[in-house]
C-alpha cells in the first residue's frame, strides 16, 4: 500500500491580516486518502475560529523506507488548582532536565505568541536559533501509526499532541519542550523532553486567554542547528504506543484534595474513547431539510417523523394560544396550571388510542418515570424488555421493585422469568417500537402472558404513534387488538412533533397516576402553546391519515432501495438501522454523510451494545422519493466501500 503524508492549513483575513484557524496532518494509506481529506477540509470550513477563506491541502507520497518508528512519550497529569501552581511545577521539571534558568527560558515564550510556529532557543544563551523568527520552526511529516491502519478517528488532539512532542523529543540537541495553547477555552499545557516523558501540567493559563506558544529547548554547539531543524520539519516519523489516559493509573502529583479532579478525569477519559457527546447547533426548523454548518442538509435523523413540529396549520394553532393564554402556565396542574387546553388535550389522546382516559405529563421521559414509580414498590417484580429505553429503566429503578430482564422481544423467555419469579403484584413492560432497532413488540402474546398471570401490561408507544397502523394509532391498529394493553404510554415529541408525554388507559388508572405520580404532581404544567400545538397535530393526523400512509410509503420505498444497492434493510417503523459494527467505521461513515449532506447519526455503545455500532436513519412523511433514492444510493457506497476495505485489512 501506497503512503502519503496529508497536510492542511486554514486561515481568512481578518483586518487584513492573515489570521491562522486550523492545521492538522496525517501519513496515511491511499485507501483512507479520500476521507482523511474531506476530514481536514470539515475541519478548516467548520471551525469554531471561524470559517477559512484560504484553505492548502498538501499531498505527498512517503517513501516508507525513510520512515522512522518512535515508541510515544510516557504520559504523566499534574493536577494544579490555579495556573500559577502550574507554572511552578513547570519550572520545577525545567530544572529537573538541567535548565538552570528556568525562569528566563519560561519568559522567552513570550515571543512566541504571535508566531505560527515554534521557537528553537539555547537554554543556555537564550539565542533564538530559528532562521525566521516570524514563521518559527513548525514540526510536521508525523503521525501515529494507528491511522495508516485507519483506526483512528481523525479528530484526537490528545494523540497529536503525543505524536508532535515525542518526534521534537527525539530531535538533534533537543533536550525538552514548552507548550501552551493558544486555545482560549484549553489551559492545560505540557513539558516534554525523551528522559522524562510528557508531563501535561491541567493548568498553565487563565481561562479565556489566548497566550500560547511553544518552544523547543536546545542545547550543544549550533553546528548541529541544520540538522536538528531539518529533522523537525522534514523527516517522517510514525509514533506508535501512545498510552491511553484511560488505561494509564491517572497519576496525580497534586493533591487528591481538588473536588473538581474527578470531573476533569471523566470528561478526559470519555475524550480518549470517543465517547465524548457533544450537540450540534441547527439553525433552521426541524424538517425534512435543515441547515447545519452554513448549508442545506437532508434531514434523516429526526424523531419529527410526520413534520408536525413545522406544518403551518399547527404553528398558526400555537400561535392562537399563546395570544390568549400567554407563554407559561404557572403552575402545576393540580394548583393553578390546568387550562381547557390541557383537558381538551386528554379527552383527544384517549379517542385517539380507543381508552377510557389519558394524562398529559410534560415529556415522556416523566411518564415513564412517573407512571411505574406509582405502580410499583418494593415487594414488587417488573418484567422488562432488554432493550427497553432508559426512561422505563430509570423508571423501574426509582420504584425499588426486583427488576427481571428478558431478552429482546423473547416471549418464551418472558414467561420462563415469571414463572421463575412469581409475585402478587408485577408488571410486565416494553417498549412498542424499538428506538434503536425499528422492530416492533409481539403485542398480542405480551398482553396473553401478563393476562394469563394477573401482572399489569404497559407499552412505551414513542415511536409506534403517528407512524403504525393504517390510521397511526399505534401498536394495538397494527394488530388489530380488540384487548388493549392495561398502561399504554407515549410521547408527544415524536411524530406529534410537539412536547410531552401521556397515558391512556382505564379511569381509574389515571385517578390514581393524578394523585400519585410525582413527576405528574411536583412539575409546573406544560404551556398553552404546546398543548395546542399538540391538539392541533393530533386532528390533523386523525382527520388526514394519507400523512400517515405517506410516510409508510416512504418507509417501503427506502427499504427498497437500500436492498437494490445490496445494503440489508427491512423495517416497517420510520427507524431505519442500518448495522456497520465497529464504533469508529460508523462514526467515520456517518462523518462523511454529513460531509454530502445527509444528517444521519451514528449509534454507538452505551446506547446500543459493543461493537453493534450502527446508522440509525429516521424517514420522515415529507421526504420525497427522488431524495430517499439517491440517499440509498451514497448511504450504500459508503457502507460498502468500508465493508470491502475490512475485508481488505
Ligand atoms: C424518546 C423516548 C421517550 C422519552 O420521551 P421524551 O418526550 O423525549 O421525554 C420515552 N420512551 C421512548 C421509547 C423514547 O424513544
Amino acid at each position: 500500500m501506497n503512503l502519503y503524508s496529508l497536510k492542511m492549513r486554514a486561515s481568512k483575513s481578518q483586518d487584513g491580516i492573515e489570521k491562522h484557524i486550523s492545521g492538522a496532518e496525517k501519513i496515511t494509506g491511499e485507501d483512507s486518502l479520500f476521507i482523511y481529506s474531506k476530514a481536514l477540509l470539515t475541519r478548516a470550513l467548520y471551525h469554531s475560529k471561524g470559517k477559512a477563506d484560504f484553505i492548502n491541502i498538501k499531498i505527498e507520497k512517503v517513501n516508507q523506507e525513510d520512515i522512522l518508528f518512535l515508541d510515544a512519550l510516557p504520559v504523566t497529569t499534574v493536577n494544579v488548582s490555579s495556573y500559577q501552581d502550574g507554572i511552578q511545577k513547570l519550572l520545577a521539571m525545567l530544572e529537573k532536565i538541567g535548565i538552570t534558568n528556568a525562569s528566563a527560558v519560561l519568559e522567552k515564550l513570550k515571543d512566541t505568541y504571535n508566531m505560527r510556529g515554534a521557537m528553537l532557543l539555547n537554554v543556555d544563551t537564550l539565542e533564538r536559533l530559528e532562521p525566521n523568527k516570524d514563521r518559527g520552526i513548525r514540526a510536521t511529516y508525523m503521525d501515529e501509526v494507528n491511522s495508516v491502519m485507519k483506526k483512528k478517528d481523525t479528530k484526537d488532539h490528545y494523540n497529536e499532541a503525543i505524536v508532535l512532542a515525542t518526534k521534537v523529543a527525539y530531535a538533534p540537541n533537543i533536550i525538552g519542550e514548552i507548550c501552551i495553547s493558544d486555545d482560549p477555552d484549553y489551559v492545560t499545557g505540557y513539558v516534554a523532553s525523551k528522559e522524562n516523558g510528557y508531563m501535561r501540567i491541567t493548568k498553565l493559563k487563565e481561562m479565556g486567554s489566548e497566550d500560547g506558544g511553544r518552544i523547543f529547548l536546545y542545547r550543544g554547539d549550533h553546528s548541529k542547528v541544520q540538522d536538528c531543524i531539518d529533522y523537525i520539519e522534514k523527516r517522517e516519523v510514525l509514533v506508535k504506543n501512545i498510552s491511553s489516559i484511560l488505561n494509564k493509573p491517572y497519576k496525580t502529583e497534586e493533591s487528591t484534595k481538588n473536588k473538581w479532579n474527578f470531573i476533569d478525569k471523566a470528561l478526559e477519559n470519555l475524550k480518549y474513547n470517543n465517547l465524548y457527546r457533544t450537540m450540534n447547533e441547527i439553525k433552521s426548523a426541524q424538517s425534512a431539510h435543515v441547515t447545519f454548518q452554513g448549508k442545506e442538509m437532508i434531514m434523516m435523523a429526526s424523531n419529527n417523523y410526520l413534520d408536525m413540529s413545522n406544518d403551518s396549520q399547527v404553528k398558526a394553532y400555537a400561535l392562537k394560544a399563546m395570544g390568549k393564554y400567554g407563554v407559561g402556565s404557572g403552575g402545576s396542574r393540580l394548583t393553578t396550571g390546568t387550562i381547557n387546553l390541557h383537558n381538551q388535550l386528554e379527552e383527544l389522546l384517549a379517542v385517539f388510542k380507543g381508552t377510557e382516559a389519558a394524562l398529559v405529563y410534560n415529556t415522556g421521559y416523566m411518564a415513564n418515570i412517573g407512571i411505574i414509580s406509582a405502580l410499583c414498590s418494593k415487594d414488587d417484580v417488573i418484567f422488562s424488555d432488554e432493550l427497553n429505553h432508559a426512561s422505563i429503566i430509570d423508571g423501574c429503578c426509582l420504584s425499588k421493585a426486583k427488576i427481571v430482564v428478558y431478552r429482546h422481544n423473547d416471549m418464551n423467555d418472558l414467561e420462563d422469568k415469571i414463572k421463575q419469579n412469581p409475585c402478587s403484584k408485577g408488571l410486565v413492560v416494553s417498549d412498542a417500537v424499538f428506538s434503536m432497532d425499528g422492530d416492533i413488540v409481539n403485542l398480542p402474546q405480551l398482553v396473553e402472558i401478563a393476562d394469563k398471570y394477573g401482572l399489569f401490561s404497559m407499552i412505551d408507544e414513542a415511536h409506534s404513534t403517528g407512524v403504525i397502523g393504517e390510521n397511526g394509532r399505534g401498536t394495538m391498529e397494527y394488530f388489530h387488538m380488540t384487548r388493549n394493553p392495561d398502561i399504554i404510554m407515549g410521547t408527544l415529541s415524536k411524530a406529534i412533533g410537539s412536547e410531552g408525554g401521556f397515558v391512556c388507559g382505564k379511569q381509574e388508572l389515571i385517578e390514581y397516576l393524578k394523585n400519585k405520580s410525582r413527576s405528574f404532581i411536583f412539575s409546573t404544567s406544560l404551556s398553552p402553546a404546546v398543548m395546542a400545538a399538540s391538539i392541533k397535530s393530533i386532528e390533523l393526523i386523525m382527520d388526514e391519515p394519507q400523512r400517515v400512509q405517506a410516510l409508510q410509503e416512504n418507509i417501503q420505498y427506502f427499504c427498497n432501495c437500500l436492498r437494490e444497492a445490496g445494503i440489508e434493510a427491512d423495517s416497517e417503523t420510520a427507524i431505519i438501522p442500518i448495522i456497520i459494527g465497529d464504533e469508529k467505521s460508523a462514526m467515520e461513515i456517518s462523518r462523511e454523510l454529513f460531509e454530502q449532506g445527509y444528517y444521519i447519526s451514528a449509534i454507538r455503545y452505551p446506547t446500543v451494545k459493543k461493537g453493534c455500532a450502527r446508522l440509525r436513519v429516521a424517514l420522515m412523511s415529507t421526504h420525497n422519493k427522488d431524495e430517499l433514492k439517491r440517499a440509498a444510493r451514497v448511504i450504500a457506497a459508503i457502507v460498502n466501500r468500508y465493508k470491502r476495505m475490512r475485508e481488505y485489512v
